[in-house]
């Protein structure tokens, strides 16, 4: 058991005003693994006027200094790998396989700030004038339980690259996570109050950084409903917003795609993070031409796809992060049977021979019409839709009908084909026949799926207003 009773503020760990105890399960056993004490209001006000007293200072830094410093907290995030695989494990059930990407990628994106920071033109000249990019203020950090680790470092790095300081609201749900990552930064030996770390519920710590007069930024990844909430609550001091929120991202198979090699890489992208990851390719689109072949192949790669036990090496999908994520995902699973889909594998209740846990089957609906609520709505499981379409121009008006736009993926036989149907896609990022990543090319959302953009260039902008100076 882990008894989490600390927050930090101003450099050192405190106990919390807050009194509030939430507790903290292995969602594989559904046992009590801890419990965390919670921040509220009064915490979120000191950490706010720790970080208002810090950016005088850390704003004025160089380059070189900031830099000095993320090298500091790189190295101590990277040395605490092994430790936070095993929390990963643990507290979110990701499997092995996934669980030592997840574990590596908060040092990498630490890493990728400062790629981000060494090639940034602060000063250009726009005619007689001089334009300084300047950071915006103290930025409000709230981030959720599918990446705890990652969502911090990405957000915090950035915000310090641009000179920004920072108030972070983690999930809840992630508190051994992120005590982990809080004792990596204090180890970096960042000047304190740069950064202030404030777990806590929503609607207590994350509603003040929503609407403190002092927060001038809010970087938010998680829910499009809380997203907009955000936008609405933050807007009486006009705060600089970025969201990153939902998807229903679209797969589209093409009519000359090999069976072969399209039905792993759409599992991959639907199944990703045990489903429960915001670009999962949810809505696999294919052509009515090849439907009863692809259902074939389909249906087989999902009954082998293996739900279970996380620490086990050949586990592909572990179970769902919470009670309340696993109910969700049967109740939709139980409406895609009664909106009148056809179930092709999978189906409710947890996979054969598991008794305990928040394990749901890997489930795929086929002849799903696109109007369903299954095609519609963000699940956040491993439960995936097949949608017939008769010809490209059909793919591309299906794969657009939805008020999501994070990503998409095309696969095809005919790359320069695939390319000119990405183009006319929605979404902030298109992947065509493969599934990299790139960190210097922005991240977010077209349409409800957000604001703004995350990664490279881009990503630090967004901490940064233009100043212009004309000089007599
Ligand atoms: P969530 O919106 O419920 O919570 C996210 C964070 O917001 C948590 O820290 C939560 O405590 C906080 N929060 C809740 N109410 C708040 C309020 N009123 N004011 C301020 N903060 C508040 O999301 P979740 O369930 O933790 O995460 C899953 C969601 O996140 C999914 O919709 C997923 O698509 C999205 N997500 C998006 C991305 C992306 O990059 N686009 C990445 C991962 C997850």
């Amino acid at each position: 058991m882990q008894h989490i009773d600390k927050i930090y503020i101003n450099g050192e760990f405190v106990t919390p005003h807050g009194t509030e105890l939430f507790e903290l399960f292995n969602p594989a056993t559904e046992e009590v693994i801890g419990t965390v004490r919670m921040a509220d209001v009064e915490d979120t006000q000191r950490a706010i006027a720790a970080a208002k007293a810090a950016f005088p200072t850390w704003s004025q830094t160089t380059k070189e200094q900031r830099l000095a410093v993320l090298e500091r907290m790189h190295a101590a995030v990277s040395a605490r790998e092994e430790q936070l695989m095993e929390a990963i494990i643990m507290e979110y059930g990701a499997p092995v396989s996934r669980s030592r990407w997840m574990a590596t990628y908060p040092a990498d994106v630490i890493l990728q700030a400062m790629d981000a920071l060494k090639s940034f033109e602060f000063e250009q000249q726009a005619g007689m004038a001089q334009v300084v990019m300047s950071p915006v203020g103290v930025a409000g950090l709230i981030t959720p339980w599918n990446s705890d680790a990652g969502f911090i470092c990405n957000k915090l790095a950035t915000a310090m690259a641009a000179g920004c300081t920072a108030v972070i609201k983690p999930s809840e749900m992630s508190a051994i996570q992120t005590r982990i990552i809080t004792e990596a930064l204090h180890e970096a030996n960042i000047p304190a109050g740069v950064f202030n770390i404030v777990t806590g519920r929503g609607d207590v710590v994350g509603e003040e950084i929503n609407t403190h007069p002092d927060i001038a930024k809010i970087s938010f990844t998680g829910s499009t409903a809380v997203g907009k909430h955000i936008v609405s609550t933050s807007s009486a001091s006009l705060k600089r917003v970025t969201l990153e929120l939902g998807g229903k991202s679209p797969t589209i198979i093409l009519d000359d795609a090999d069976v072969a090699q399209a039905v792993p890489m759409a599992l991959m992208a639907g199944f990703m993070n045990s489903g429960q990851a915001c670009v999962a390719g949810t809505r696999i689109l294919v052509p009515q031409s090849r439907l009863a072949e692809f259902e074939q192949t389909f249906a087989t790669a999902v009954n082998n796809t293996i739900s279970g036990n996380p620490q086990a090496s050949e586990t592909e999908i572990g179970p769902m992060v919470s009670r309340k994520q696993w109910e969700r995902v049967q109740s939709y699973i139980k409406m895609g049977v009664q909106e009148g889909a056809k179930l092709l594998a999978g189906g409710e209740g947890r996979p054969e021979g598991v008794d305990k846990g928040w394990f749901v089957k890997p489930t795929l609906f086929t002849q799903v019409n696109n109007q369903m609520r299954i095609a519609r709505e963000e699940i956040f499981g491993p439960v995936l839709v097949i949608i017939p379409y008769q010809d490209d121009a059909e793919a591309v008006k299906i794969a657009n009908d939805t008020s999501y736009g994070l990503s998409a993926m095309v696969l095809s036989g005919n790359t320069p084909r695939a390319v000119s149907i990405a183009r006319q896609i929605e979404s902030g990022r298109v992947l065509v026949n493969t599934l990299a990543h790139e960190p210097q090319a922005p991240f977010g959302g077209f349409k409800q799926s957000g604001l703004g953009r995350e990664m490279g260039q881009w990503g630090l902008s967004a901490y940064l207003e233009p100043k212009t100076l004309l000089v007599g």
